[in-house]
């Protein structure tokens, strides 16, 4: 027999529930025990679907009021002594504060976790950091849990990754070192556990997809071997990448069992079942975790019914990874076309399938019969129907011109081509692209889609506040000027509402960080722009002003980024299809007049793999479709880019391979420490280094803006340095934006006096 079981389950909600009910907290609107209550409901309603298709477990510590690497922390006391929090007494209301900040505190850090787009709190380590058990979250949890008379399996981020994705602070040291110091609350933990009744446990400890150097390795014999003490059966959990390199290592481990991701690393399969001790568990996880397709479940069966004769009773089936990464239930959807619907699986999707699988293996396939031959159904749907398909979509694509990803002339003659007519002082100022999105425009949006608004008034709201926008730019004297994004929701949204290949769900939210969650566009088929997207908008904002108005796109590595992509063509050629749409788009601004485009790509440093070995092979790829996109138009058409967020120094040679005529990058909050790189990497196109951190209300002043760019000053060449914000204003209020930009462009006047 084999089982089945999750490794953790969407946690907002259905509908967002726990959002609501937790904003509604924090505003003071609903005290504690309304988040309480909504929260134990969510528990339950998650439980009852995994015991309802009699799942071997239900999956007990995956729910969290803000973010699981949080709840870990709690549980193991590591609390910044900064806050001045008794760890043995956490409030509700005080682990908020350690998420959110409060007067005295600024929040814990927060970063992507790997690669997904969701974010947790990152641990602060220091040399004194001490730890004591506090799990009675957990615990309380579990004990919810029994009333459902099933059996538990709680999931824990093991120790060796908790402390890894954490951070030093302070003196130097190594964080590996606090282990010995971790290591015996964890096993208290696990102690706790077992008092309770608990057989299994779920170790997570995904850093072991990554890059990891000798000595963390090191560190996983000793720790598991701590643990196993404490009598649980372990199942060690990986996801995201292949493992099969440790194979040694993991063979080594006194665990009961191993989960690994066949859908991201489908080759580790074979390793595992050839050599994975058949004494022991080995979790496949065959379902996509962090996808929303319906899988082809009879590909998946053939696959595993030779498995599974091998293997009795320790085959465990399981989603790739934890669920928290796919949309909750699919059958909330109540306006998507049911072909399409017909195509997808949310999480709720993704459990049935699973019992499907573990049925069809256990009981033959006949048992499941309808099941299968609806999942074959689809899957044979989606490889032929016309809408996936476009024909002159792959055509064009497949026959590409060589060098239609180059422009026509080396920057050095285009940029002189540029020059030639934007006459431009040196200097010159311009900002990221959206200005302020006031609830007036807000509004607006809300009632045209609502219907309430006609599609004409809607337009002529749109005008006038482009109109506003642009004689605001004029009065501040800002040379290339932008249309202010008044008109797009979201950057990727708005593009995607207007390609073809891209769908829109009701419901279909991820949670992103604590109660901030996305509901990003699904890419189902190929891709094209049927009409002009932008052209309307900037050709008016042009019709303005004088100055040089500045197209503004969303890039095409961005826009895949922040969607749920096709799985059934490499994401490369989903990029380089939305490439060729947005290179529609450029042309067609160019051939309108507008001869300053920007494409933005914020998200180029996220997509990077995993591990280092495959960074070219993406980056090769991801920087050719930013040249498709950006390339055809005339030298003197000049290309910009933009992006935040990140470091780029290490991915600064593929930077530079886009080509862009002027990069906008943001660099205020590192006192232009990334810029340093640049400069030492002689980057030879122009740079816009942000001179201003658009992300609090604060007015720079002039000494702080004229200090940064005197710092940019040396180390990029006057001729080749742009002066901007940091990135988009279209969080801020008008107010303060008119302000700061003022200061920018007296700034940047003063210092064109003395070059
Ligand atoms: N053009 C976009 C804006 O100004 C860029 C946003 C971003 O980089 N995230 O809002
Ligand atoms: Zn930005």
């Amino acid at each position: 027999m084999s089982q089945f079981h999750i490794l953790g389950y969407p946690r907002i909600g259905a509908k967002r529930e726990l959002k609501f009910a937790v904003e509604a907290y924090w505003k003071g609107q609903q005290d504690e025990n309304h988040v309480q209550t909504v929260a134990a409901t969510i528990r339950e309603q998650n439980w009852q679907v995994q015991k309802q298709h009699q799942a071997a477990f239900i999956s007990v510590g995956d729910f969290s009021f803000y973010d699981h690497v949080l709840d870990i922390l709690v549980a193991v006391g590591a609390i910044p002594h900064r806050f001045g929090f008794n760890p043995q007494q956490l409030s509700l209301a005080q682990y908020f504060q350690l998420a959110r900040g409060n007067a005295e505190q600024v929040a814990m850090e927060m970063t992507k976790w790997f690669d997904t787009n969701y974010h947790y709190i990152v641990p602060e380590w220091s040399v004194d950091t001490e730890f004591s058990l506090n799990a009675d979250h957990l615990i309380q949890q579990i004990q919810q849990a029994k009333a459902l008379n099933h059996a538990i399996k709680p999931t824990l981020l093991g120790p060796i990754s908790l402390l890894f994705l954490g951070k030093e602070k302070g003196s130097s040291f190594n964080r590996l070192d606090l282990l010995p110091k971790l290591l015996p609350v964890y096993k208290a933990l696990l102690a706790q556990l077992k008092a309770e009744g608990i057989e299994w446990v779920q170790i997570d400890e995904p850093i072991l997809t990554l890059d990891l150097s000798a000595e963390w390795l090191a560190a996983f014999l000793p720790t598991y071997k701590a643990l196993h003490q404490e009598g649980l059966s372990i199942l060690l959990a990986t996801y995201f990448g292949d493992v099969s390199e440790h194979l040694a290592l993991l063979q080594d481990l006194p665990i009961q069992g191993l989960h690994i991701d066949v859908v991201r690393a489908p080759k580790q399969i074979d390793t595992f079942v050839e050599n994975w001790s058949k004494d022991k568990v080995l979790s496949l996880g065959i379902i996509d975790g962090r996808n929303v397709w319906r899988a082809d479940l009879r590909k998946i069966l053939d696959k595993l019914t030779t498995i599974k004769n091998q293997w009795n009773n320790n085959l465990w089936l399981a989603p790739s990874c934890s669920l928290l990464h796919s949309p909750q239930d699919l059958s909330v959807e109540e306006k998507l076309d049911t072909t399409i619907k017909s195509w997808l699986a949310f999480a709720q999707q993704k459990v049935e399938e699973l019992s499907v699988l573990n049925k069809a293996l256990n009981q033959g396939e006949e048992a499941v019969s309808n099941e299968l031959f609806l999942s074959y159904a689809a899957a044979e749907d989606r490889r032929t129907n016309k809408r996936i398909h476009q024909d002159a979509v792959k055509a064009r694509l497949s026959q590409l011109p060589k060098g239609a990803d180059q422009r026509k002339s080396p920057f050095a003659t285009r940029i002189a081509a540029q020059q030639a007519w934007l006459n431009l002082p040196l200097l010159p100022t311009t900002t990221i692209g959206s200005f302020p999105q006031t609830s007036e425009i807000r509004q607006a949006r809300a009632a045209f889609k609502k219907g309430e608004l006609s599609l004409e008034a809607y337009e002529t709201a749109m005008k006038k506040e482009i109109a506003h926008v642009v004689q605001v730019q004029e009065e501040l004297d800002i040379d290339v000027p932008v249309h202010g994004e008044a008109e797009r929701n979201d950057m990727v949204e708005y593009f995607g509402e207007q390609l073809s290949g891209f769908v829109f769900t009701q419901f279909a939210w991820v949670q992103s960080y604590g109660s901030r969650c996305v509901k990003p566009p699904i890419i189902y088929g190929d891709v094209s722009r049927p009409t002009p997207m932008t052209v309307k908008w900037s050709s008016y904002a042009q019709s303005l002003t004088k100055r040089p108005m500045k197209g503004m796109l969303t890039g095409p590595v961005t826009i895949l980024q922040w969607s749920f992509v096709r799985d059934d063509i490499p994401r490369s050629e989903v990029t380089k299809q939305i490439a060729l749409a947005l290179n529609d788009e450029v042309l067609d601004l160019e051939k309108a007049g507008i001869k300053v485009i920007q494409i933005d790509e914020p998200a180029i440093r996220e997509g990077l793999p995993l591990k280092r070995k495959d960074w070219d092979t993406y980056l090769n790829w991801a920087c050719e479709a930013f040249r498709l996109s950006s390339s055809g138009v005339e030298d003197s058409t000049q290309i910009h880019t933009h992006m935040c967020y990140s470091e780029f120094n290490d991915i600064l040679p593929a930077i530079a391979s886009m080509d862009a005529d002027v990069i906008t990058i943001e660099t205020s909050r590192s006192d232009m420490e990334l810029l340093t790189a640049f400069g030492d990497f002689k980057y030879p196109n122009d740079i816009g280094p942000g001179v201003y951190d658009i992300h609090s209300p604060r007015v720079p002043s002039a000494k702080e803006v004229t200090h940064l760019l005197r710092k940019a000053l040396e180390v990029v060449d006057a001729k080749r340095l742009w002066v901007n914000p940091d990135c988009g204003l279209k969080t801020r209020a008008w107010p303060e934006t008119i302000d700061a930009l003022k200061v920018m462009v007296q700034v940047a006047k003063q210092l064109r006096k003395e070059l």
